[in-house]
This record gives structure tokens, sequence and C-alpha cells, in this order.
């Protein structure tokens, strides 16, 4: 269930106080610790003993590592089934922290306070939970539900710009693919600042719910939320071990607009649609140059993409402004065509 928080947290406490756990763990980054902790810890009405967990902040740090040394910390704090994790952070934590209380002691439960854009609008929702292996992304994960989700949007007000705007890419993506009049409000912004964004949080938020809803274990309708991904994983995975990484969002952007190119070569849109999508999303992103980049490095992330069945890769794709196909295989001569398409857009 997903709560927008009052000013003095009350649906939480109320949580707290309803609920029996023998421990509290609030799993934070540096970042969060410092931004976002204060606040919480200023608003928290409990007597239960809690125990701060920080990691440092980072995609890098979502690893098998990370997920070891807090379960060994969990353990050495005896936390017991009836122990909960508060994860207090952007989607890293939010899937660091899904992970290792879906898998210690086979499960205990958490709550998810999302503190990014990203996770507000898409991380924390879901029940996606998992870390990265190797350089692929989110290879080892569960699927479980956090017990509630908490979004309190003046979190955003000390978060950098740039991870204002990958947020924000989920948010166009959720218009694209399911609400016409999302992706129509969102274009007005002129500027990505939270306070006006923040009107637009609760109906991403719903599309996201709605989605997984209606197909939790992503069989249908829930693989069309990978509009943007499947190019825009493998180059994240790519940037990632380069000496620059880019944020999630930008990878989305990224991928977006690849994929809508691909909507239209594969027949699925107008080319008056696609480009105005492009149009519109290279309003906020700047372009990214994948000059480094082999293209058969590109192909084989794409073919090692999780979505992919019988050895095809299987792309989520638009069928219109606000409507999706998924599971559309397209031939490599068009995939490689709107990666080309992009690299000419510099
Ligand atoms: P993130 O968690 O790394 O946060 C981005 C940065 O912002 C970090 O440096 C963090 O410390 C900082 N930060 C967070 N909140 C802040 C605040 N209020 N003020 C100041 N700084 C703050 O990254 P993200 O963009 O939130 O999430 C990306 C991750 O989410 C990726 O790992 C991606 O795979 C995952 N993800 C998961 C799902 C899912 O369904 N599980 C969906 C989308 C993305
Ligand atoms: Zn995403």
């Amino acid at each position: 269930m997903i709560t927008i928080l009052d000013e003095s947290f009350s649906q939480l406490n109320q949580f707290m106080t309803e609920k029996s756990f023998s421990k509290v763990f609030i799993l934070v980054d540096e970042n969060t610790h410092e931004y976002c902790l204060p606040l919480l810890l200023g608003n928290l009405e409990t007597d239960l003993a809690f125990e701060i967990l920080e990691i440092e902040a980072g995609e890098e740090m979502k690893n098998i590592q990370t997920a070891n040394q807090l379960w060994e910390i969990l353990t050495e704090m005896q936390a017991d089934r009836k122990a909960l994790i508060i994860n207090l952070g952007g989607g890293v934590i939010t899937d660091m922290g899904g992970f290792v209380a879906s898998t210690y002691k086979r499960g205990i439960q958490f709550i998810n306070i999302p503190t990014t854009l990203l996770s507000m609008c898409d991380a924390s929702i879901g029940g996606k939970t998992g870390i990265d292996l190797m350089h692929y992304k989110n290879m080892v994960g569960t699927f479980s539900f956090p017990e509630q989700i908490y979004v309190y949007p003046r979190f955003l007000d000390t978060l950098p710009a740039k991870e204002v705007k990958s947020g924000f890419a989920e948010m166009l993506k959720h218009g694209l693919i399911a609400d016409k009049k999302h992706w129509e409000d969102l274009i007005q912004l002129q500027h990505l600042d939270p306070v006006g964004i923040e009107p637009f949080i609760p109906q991403s938020m719903e599309i996201k719910q709605e989605v997984v809803n209606a197909d939790f274990h992503e069989k249908n309708v829930r693989k069309t939320l990978n509009f943007g991904h499947t190019i825009g994983h493998a180059i994240e995975s790519l940037c990632l071990q380069s000496e620059n990484p880019i944020l999630h969002g930008e990878a989305v952007a990224l991928g977006m607009i690849c994929e809508s190119h691909l909507s239209y070569l594969e027949g699925l849109i107008s080319k008056e649609d696609s480009d105005l999508i492009i149009e519109n999303i290279q309003i906020y992103f700047s372009f990214i140059d994948l000059g480094d980049f082999k293209d058969e490095d590109i192909f084989s992330l794409l073919l090692n993409d999780k979505k992919n069945s019988d050895a095809k890769i299987n792309f989520s794709l638009l069928s219109g402004i606000g409507s999706c196909v998924f599971d559309h295989q397209c031939s490599t001569e068009n995939i490689q065509k709107s990666i080309n398409f992009y690299k000419k857009l510099s």
C-alpha cells in the first residue's frame, strides 16, 4: 500500500504502533543519512530499539558483498523474524534493503520510504528487489512486496538536479506506455524542480502500481514497464564498466529515444508520433556519446537481457502515445538502425 505521509509522519507512527516488531533497522546510504534520516528520526514516535545500517552511496554498492555485510550485521545484532527493515533512500537502498530483508531468515518484513524521484515513482513500487552481478544489472533478486510504501515528497528538496531528472525519465515512460494525459502534463514542465513535479507524482505512482497489480510476476502487461529499458540497460551496463557511468534515468531516456524510433521502424507508430516523443525527450536529456562502444558489445548485452526467450531479443514498444506492446521481436537490422539513429542525433 502506498501512502503520502503528512508532516508529522502520523501514518508511519500508527503502523509502527499497531505492529509488534522486535527491533527496527533503518537502512540508509551516506546521503540519505545526512539529508533524510534527521527528518525521519525527528518524526518517529516509537519505544522500539532501532539501529542505523549505513552503506556507501552508489550503484556500485548494489552487489552481493554489500548484501553479505548486511546479512552478517543482522545476524550479529540478533535480528529475528519479527525484525523490521526500513529502507530510507533511492532505488539502490530499496532494491538492496528489500533483497536483504526478503532473503534473511527466509524473509523478514520491510517498508520503503523512497527519497529520490525515481524510487518514489518507480523503484520502491512493485515488489522487485535485487542486486547487480558482474556488470549485469539486477541479475539476482526476489519478488517481494514491502509491508508499506511511505512517500514524503519534501525529501526531494535536497536531491541533486540530475537525480531529479533521472526520475523524471521514468515518469515520462509511465505516460508514454499507459497515459497520454500524464505524458502531456509532464512535457508542459519547463523546469524540473521538485515543487513543479510534485503534483504529478501520485499519478505516476498509480500507473506503476496498476500495471504491477495486473501482472505481479511479469508474465504479460508488466513487461510494458520495460519500454526504453532494453537498449537503455545495455548502454547503462557498458557505461557502468567505463570511466563515465550514467544515471539509470539517463540510460532510460536514451533507450526511449532508440525504442520510439524502433517502434516506428517496426510499423507500430507513426513517424510524427515518434519524432514528437524524441523531440520532447531531447528537451530534458542531453546527448550521450556512444562512440566508445562497439556494436557487438551492445548486441551481446541485448542478447543477455532478462526479458529474452529462445535467444530472441524481446522489446516492449509503443503502439501509440499512451499504449504499448510487449514481447515484440524486431529484426536485427531495425535494432541496429535505431542505435545508428541515436548516434546521429549529436
Ligand atoms: P540511488 O539510490 O543511487 O540514489 C541516487 C543518489 O541520490 C544517491 O547518491 C543517493 O545517496 C542520493 N539521494 C537519495 N535521496 C536523496 C535525497 N533526498 N537528498 C539528497 N541525496 C539523495 O539511485 P536511484 O536513481 O534512486 O535508483 C536507481 C536504482 O533503482 C538502480 O539500481 C535501478 O536498477 C533501481 N530500480 C529498481 C526498480 C525496481 O522495480 N526495483 C525500478 C527502477 C529502478
Ligand atoms: Zn527503470
